[in-house]
């Protein structure tokens, strides 16, 4: 069968919002690494529950619940074939990947870990991967030892060998959200597996972005957020190793994770639902799996390789501006550039190009410890997704220029 890529302007036509004018341009959505958009077949997954079978879900004897539940289980089985689990009890929904990490640590950390212990960190973390284990370490007197990375922001692979061993956990992001690092998550896992380490993968910033196998990655614990990858906020997903999940107290209690309460016993409900307590996000679940259909759809290949060609084209065209430092150059990146102008605070760069009708992020981005490696407080950071275009990116380049002209 003769495959066809659809063209950026076919796929464009599938978001609404890529035809809103903002202040006076056409937009042009660069801040994808905070929050993607969503194609119209996501929005009308939404639509659909609340007009068709908007019921509560696992309780219900009535078709809108059946219907409900069968929606929403379905999507944990469309998540589990499209990062690879070995099976839907290895799917834990969770609020997303701050909640899926607060888990980890709380559950596992809290159960496992004792005083004394060692978790690795890196430094390229984004706080979600930082603040769970510094409470953690701080509540238990566990050491909290930090990897270094380099110049060109990758992960400094013989100081993580030196520090590996007895650590009991890496935590560790599959790329970095404020540098685009893409880290090499499946040797990290072959070295901390060798050293007894557990590992816990943010993969926020990944999924989205490339195909993803967590049985290839071999990690213990993957984590990511559903509105980076064209799906709604308040939703994101755990992938555990089924046998450590089986180990692990509930993270949070209610209806839902237990199979029967009285006042002198609980018996808890297996894994994943042990983890679930209470009535989840159920239209953003069944979202969820309408965005999984839209991404498989085109291919994470395919998505894949547009956003190279898009990064390939803007660290082109932004590297021949005077004055532009790209902060993050590691040779293995996803479609993220960070970077500082001389001279010019990137709030004034942000405030500049949104009168462009450019969105683009401006900050520390929630990985503070990464500014203060570079010496910096704050970047602009660019953010492509497989729907923006080399003429976005020539406007991104036009404005930045027109910020240097007023500001310097
Ligand atoms: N990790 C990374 C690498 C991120 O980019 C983000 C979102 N900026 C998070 C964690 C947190 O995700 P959420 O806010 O959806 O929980």
């Amino acid at each position: 069968m003769l495959l066809t890529t659809p063209d950026t302007a076919t796929i464009r036509k599938d978001f609404p919002i890529l035809n809103r004018v903002v202040n006076g341009h056409n937009l042009a959505y660069l801040d994808n690494a905070a929050s993607s958009q969503m194609p119209q077949a996501v929005i009308d997954a939404y639509i659909e529950y609340h007009r068709g079978y908007h019921a509560n879900v696992h309780r219900g004897v009535h078709t809108l619940s059946q219907e409900a539940t069968d929606a929403y289980e379905s999507a944990r089985d469309a998540v589990m074939a499209f990062v690879g689990a070995a099976c839907r009890e290895e799917i834990v929904f969770t609020t997303g990947t701050t909640d899926a990490i607060n888990l980890v640590a709380s559950s596992w950390g809290g159960s496992f870990l004792k005083d004394g212990d060692r978790i690795l960190v890196t430094n390229m973390e984004h706080h979600a991967n930082i603040v769970p284990w510094f409470r953690l370490a701080d509540s238990m007197a566990i050491r909290l030892e930090v990897i270094p990375i380099t110049d060109t922001g990758e992960i400094d692979m013989d100081a993580y060998a030196r520090l590996l061993p007895g650590a009991k956990l890496v935590a560790v992001n599959h790329v970095s959200n404020a540098l685009g690092t893409v880290n090499p998550i499946a040797e990290i896992v072959r070295m901390a597996k060798a050293a007894g380490a557990a590992t816990m993968v943010d993969g926020a910033q990944a999924v989205p972005h490339m195909a993803v196998d967590v049985q290839d990655l071999g990690c213990d614990f993957y984590a990511f957020s559903t509105h980076k990858m064209c799906g709604p906020t308040g939703f994101g997903v755990l992938y555990g190793r089924k046998a450590l999940l089986e180990t692990m107290p509930p993270y949070r209690s209610g209806g839902d994770m237990i199979l029967s309460v009285s006042f002198d016993r609980i018996v808890y409900n297996k894994v994943p639902y042990l983890f679930e307590a209470g009535t989840p996000p159920i239209a953003q679940g069944i979202q969820t799996a309408a965005a999984i259909r839209y991404l498989t759809g085109i291919g994470m290949d395919v998505i894949a390789e547009i956003e190279r060609n898009l990064l390939e084209y803007a660290t082109g065209v932004l590297s021949e501006i005077d004055g532009l430092r790209i902060i993050g150059t590691a040779p293995h990146k996803a479609a993220v550039i960070s970077f500082v102008l001389d001279g010019i605070h990137p709030h004034d760069v942000g405030t500049i190009l949104d009168e462009d009708g450019i969105a683009v992020r401006t900050g520390h981005h929630c990985a503070e410890p990464v500014m203060r490696r570079f010496g910096i407080p704050a970047t602009t950071r660019a953010s492509f997704a497989f729907y923006n275009t080399t003429g976005e990116i020539d406007r991104l380049a036009a404005s930045i220029r027109r910020t240097i002209r007023l500001l310097r």
